[in-house]
């Protein structure tokens, strides 16, 4: 495993280890589109997403006010 898989594994699993549905669709999401080696965070980089037409795509995490971008 190379450290872009491995840094995104290490997100995938913390978020699938919480209670819920909620980090399960967040992992879902980090493991379809982040790039360790992209622009910026996880959440940014979901909520950039541009696929309208996946079924995940109006109730994927967006960026909130603590989070940097
Ligand atoms: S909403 Fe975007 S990031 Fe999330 S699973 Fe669908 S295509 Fe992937």
């Amino acid at each position: 495993m190379n450290r872009r898989d491995e840094h995104r594994s290490n997100i995938i699993n913390k978020l699938v280890s919480k209670a819920g549905l909620r980090p399960k669709l967040d992992a879902f999401c980090v493991e379809c589109i982040y790039d360790p080696y992209s622009d910026g965070t996880w959440r940014k980089q979901v909520a950039d997403c541009t696929a309208k037409r996946c079924p995940l795509y109006t109730v994927r995490p967006k960026v909130t006010n603590g989070e940097q971008a």
